[in-house]
């Protein structure tokens, strides 16, 4: 997948360029990361990108040319790396609330423009005809749409064959199946009176495997009873859940 970031901020980048599995994909060039800065192009010496806004009150509001001018070259440039493809999101916090179905959706495009607000946003013509996409990760403001890109590419690439080491890890990842994941456990097997469950030492791989669906429907039931709403439970899932209720609750 490849991805053009529109943003003021690209050195932010480098904490997913160069670090763990994300870090590893570039550098193997399973996904690649392109910067568009909108102060490139603006030609007056102090490089504005930003002015006041119309109508007066606090803060300042990002210009349409330079941003549209970042997003055009974005898109010659995937045109150029043969990108099928794509789309031009807005990270913003009024936009659709990210979870992991959207993310799911999102794997259809090789190609993925990112444009990152900063001060009090973008000027709203830019949006109007340059975005595909509004994209929010919570109902809470933060001061930049980097964190918020950076997060998606994250999640993203997750997905993506080559980038994690194992390829069935991201399938068994909370939200994927409409379930949270299943707790985990590693050495020691005993830590200051606590023990790992019996079931995990077992070697028994059919036993395992319930008990990690019922954990997960145990979690889900007492964490985001709220997820539980929207899934279809097959009988041995209602009856795993229902059980663990009993057990449990
Ligand atoms: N005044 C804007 C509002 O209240 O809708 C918030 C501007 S915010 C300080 C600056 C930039 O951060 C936004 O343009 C957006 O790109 C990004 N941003 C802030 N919160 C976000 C969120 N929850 N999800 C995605 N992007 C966000």
């Amino acid at each position: 997948m490849i991805f053009n970031i529109i943003s003021i901020f690209p050195e932010m980048f480098d904490s997913i360029l160069h670090y763990g599995v994300l870090g590893r994909a570039f550098t193997n060039d399973i996904c690649s990361l392109n910067f568009n800065n909108p102060r490139d192009f603006v030609s007056d010496s102090y490089k504005r990108i930003d002015d006041k806004p119309f109508g007066g009150g606090p803060g300042m509001v990002m210009k349409i040319a330079p941003l549209e001018d970042a997003i055009k070259m974005a898109l010659q440039q995937q045109q150029t790396l043969d990108v099928k493809k794509n789309i031009r999101i807005y990270m913003s916090p009024q936009g659709k609330p990210c979870n992991q179905a959207l993310v799911s959706e999102l794997l259809q495009y090789d190609g993925i423009i990112f444009v990152c607000g900063r001060y009090e946003g973008i000027d709203e013509r830019c949006i109007e005809r340059n975005i595909d996409l509004e994209i929010s990760i919570g109902d809470f403001v933060v001061s930049g749409g980097e964190l918020p890109a950076m997060m998606l590419i994250d999640a993203l690439m997750r997905h993506i064959p080559g980038v994690l080491h194992d390829k069935d890890s991201a399938q068994a990842d909370s939200f994927v199946s409409g379930l949270l994941d299943h707790p985990h456990y590693t050495i020691p097997r005993e830590y200051d009176g606590m023990n790992v469950p019996e079931v995990l030492l077992s070697g028994n791989h059919e036993q395992i495997k319930l008990w990690r669906l019922q954990m997960s429907l145990w979690h889900t039931y007492k964490k985001r009873p709220d997820l539980l709403q929207s899934k279809q439970l097959t009988k041995i899932e209602s009856g795993l859940l229902q059980d663990a209720i009993k057990r449990f609750e």
